[in-house]
């Protein structure tokens, strides 16, 4: 597979230099904006694999941007910020954000973010087995990566959406944090629990909606597992 097209989008001179240079070293193609407007029109017109986005930008707030491309593309998009609050990560998270660095970061673990999301990026891409998978009113088209409810497509962020492919995997068993941080992370890092959880959150909201059926049950401090349909 050829290196990913990463658009960055950062207002801070040093922080968006310090990226470049780490991408032009390590051979990966990229683009650069220094504000939201800007950020937007390139996601559009040149279609970028993965995005790595400033959360506080001069024109449009990170949050929004997050919004405004999920409400027309699925591409993993890594936060950089320096807000380490809570809530602006739930937000985030919430909005769609695949991936959460922290600012100050290390040039090795933006990297480690970036080859685990190339590597869900091809996982994504070949997935193999049972084209359909079918469990109650819930149904996932590997080939087409989407997922439905009662033949409803579910608007699903890819971190979503993995995470429901590995429960359907494995539907009837446990999966630990640890394995799916793993999975979905690599190696895992502090905060990951924490986002797992809020990935699973929001997944077991979209799935769950509206109906007393339980398709993710949660094995506090140990993990989570998708039930049968009766
Ligand atoms: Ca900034």
């Amino acid at each position: 597979m050829n290196k990913p097209l990463i658009l960055v989008i950062e207002d801070d001179v040093k922080v968006r230099n310090l990226i470049a240079t780490t991408l032009k070293s390590n051979e990966y193609r990229f683009l650069t904006a220094t504000n939201g407007e800007s950020g937007l029109t390139l996601a559009v017109s040149q279609q970028p694999d993965i995005i790595l986005l400033d959360l506080g930008l001069p024109d449009v707030d990170g949050v929004e941007i997050i919004q405004r491309i999920r409400s027309w593309s699925q591409l993993p998009i890594i936060v950089i910020s320096a807000r380490s609050e809570d809530s602006d990560k739930i937000a985030a998270l919430d909005a769609g954000a695949d991936d959460y660095l922290t600012k100050p970061f290390s040039v090795a673990e933006l990297l480690a973010r970036l080859r685990v999301t190339q590597r869900r990026l091809v996982a994504m891409a070949g997935q193999g087995g049972e084209p359909i998978f079918q469990n109650g009113r819930l149904k996932i088209d590997y080939s087409a990566g989407c997922a439905y409810l009662e033949e409803e497509l579910l608007h699903l962020t890819p971190t979503e959406y993995k995470l429901l492919c590995l429960l359907a995997k494995d539907v009837g068993k446990v999966l630990t944090h640890t394995y799916l941080t793993e999975k979905i992370w690599g190696a895992s890092w502090e905060s990951d629990v924490a986002s797992l959880r809020v990935h699973m959150a929001t997944l077991r909201k979209k799935i769950e909606r509206g109906t007393e059926e339980q398709y993710i049950q949660t094995h506090i401090g140990i993990g989570y597992r998708m039930l049968k349909a009766e």
